[in-house]
């Protein structure tokens, strides 16, 4: 593939202009069908995908063993709503809580769900354990975050693209810079029920905080009686080369924030997890999803999770991550790459602006068969299926490579 690639599926991108509302900026790229870390186009050209569906397909596009367990499940029962007991919840409860160390599992389908479930735990705990008074509870949250694009949730964004226009804002959110130990400390009283944070920032361009920040938010939020809640639908299952982001610091939060990957690509489950004493606030009616817990996602997550208990993925993850960065890394003697960050197979890049935009470097990365995306202007952000091999991590950099070098 090379710069006279000329996009394909202009009619059905047109009309996906016309008839979608324009909340996103695609590559234009039509995608047709996929499978482990390649993705094919309508017109036959194959893509390396970098991006995962930002770390929905950790196992890849179509996993056999995911796609054979949903196949076995879609000839059984696909929904019962909770209304019902199904064969497939405790299992997929119990299998969740022990992968997470946790007791408890409150299951929900997208990520935004699932904060916003972390968001209404936290508070109730507060007034019926913490003993905070009506109304007042309060929970710290880091700048630079994503969390999800619902009403209150982009109430304590500080994107003004997330946040711009749809005020009314939620009240009961604090935030302090993200990596800042004494800005949380100073933070957290006797009001605050929880500290909500991603333990690596994807969206704002996969930012690691110091060493010893994570350890040190468990120990504040310990000391203070909040709870420490880790979003960990981005970093989480594998990407990182740990199950958890969180166990790089040795860290384990109140209640873990699961999606993405959870669902393997195939469906949406989401989930919030923690102790019996955190989840107990509930009580029937007080929370709900129609699809959440449904056996369809439940057989598709313990398929997931079983294949999590392997820890190749992981192993993966922190091999090949190791190799691509440090590959990363070395592109920097061009002058090209200014910074390179990271865990596991999961980057962020940043580009010298004369080197072009983000957008302008995903988009002559696309003409060179590799999907990656932006973010914030000159960051690209790399985050490959867990399955993909080393070979295929070299094809990628050199197209990158390249596409630095012609400019
Ligand atoms: N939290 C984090 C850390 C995320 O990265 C995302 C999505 O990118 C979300 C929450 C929201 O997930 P969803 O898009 O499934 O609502």
């Amino acid at each position: 593939m090379s710069e006279t690639f000329v996009p394909g599926g202009a009619a059905l991108r047109a009309a996906a202009e016309e008839h979608s509302a324009p909340t996103y900026h695609p590559l234009p790229v039509v995608v047709a069908s996929g499978e482990g870390a390649w993705l094919t186009d309508v017109d036959g050209r194959r893509y390396l995908d970098l991006l995962s569906g930002y770390s929905a397909l950790n196992f890849g596009h179509r996993h056999p063993r995911l796609i054979a367990a949903a196949k076995e499940q879609l000839d059984r029962i696909t929904l019962t709503s909770r209304a019902f007991h199904h064969d497939r919840f405790a299992t997929f409860c119990s299998a969740l809580a022990e992968l997470c160390g946790m007791e408890m599992v409150l299951p929900m389908n997208t990520g935004a769900e699932a904060v916003e479930t972390a968001i209404k735990t936290a508070r109730r705990w507060g007034y019926r354990v913490k003993g905070v008074p009506a109304d007042q509870a309060r929970i710290v949250v880091a700048a630079g975050n994503f969390h999800g694009r619902t009403t209150t949730i982009v109430s304590f964004s500080d994107d003004p693209e997330a946040r711009e226009g749809f005020g009314p804002y939620a009240p009961g959110f604090v935030t302090v810079p993200f990596g800042d130990e004494d800005a949380l400390a100073a933070a957290v009283d006797d009001r605050t029920v929880a500290v909500l944070l991603e333990p690596i920032q994807g969206e704002a361009g996969v930012l690691v905080p110091p060493a010893g920040y994570l350890a040190a938010v468990r120990r504040i939020t310990a000391e203070r009686g909040a709870l420490f809640i880790a979003d960990e639908i981005q970093s989480g299952l594998g990407r990182t080369g740990a199950t958890f982001a969180c166990a790089h610091e040795g860290v384990v939060p109140d209640m873990y924030v699961l999606g993405k990957a959870l669902g393997g690509g195939v469906v949406p489950v989401s989930a919030v997890v923690s102790s019996r004493a955190v989840l107990e606030v509930f009580t029937p009616g007080s929370h709900g999803s129609t699809f959440g817990g449904n056996p369809l996602a439940c057989a598709v997550a313990l398929e997931v999770i079983a294949m999590l208990r392997t820890g190749e993925y992981q192993r993966r993850a922190a091999e090949l991550g190791e190799h691509l960065r440090s590959e990363l890394s070395s592109l920097s003697a061009t002058g090209a790459v200014t910074a390179v960050r990271g865990r596991g197979l999961w980057a962020g890049v940043d580009v010298a602006p004369r080197f072009g935009s983000g957008r302008e470097v995903a988009e002559a990365l696309m003409r060179r068969g590799v999907l990656v995306k932006d973010t914030h202007g000159s960051t690209i952000r790399i985050a490959p299926p867990l399955v993909i091999d080393k070979d295929e991590i070299d094809h990628a950099l050199a197209q990158f490579r390249d596409v630095l070098t012609a400019r």
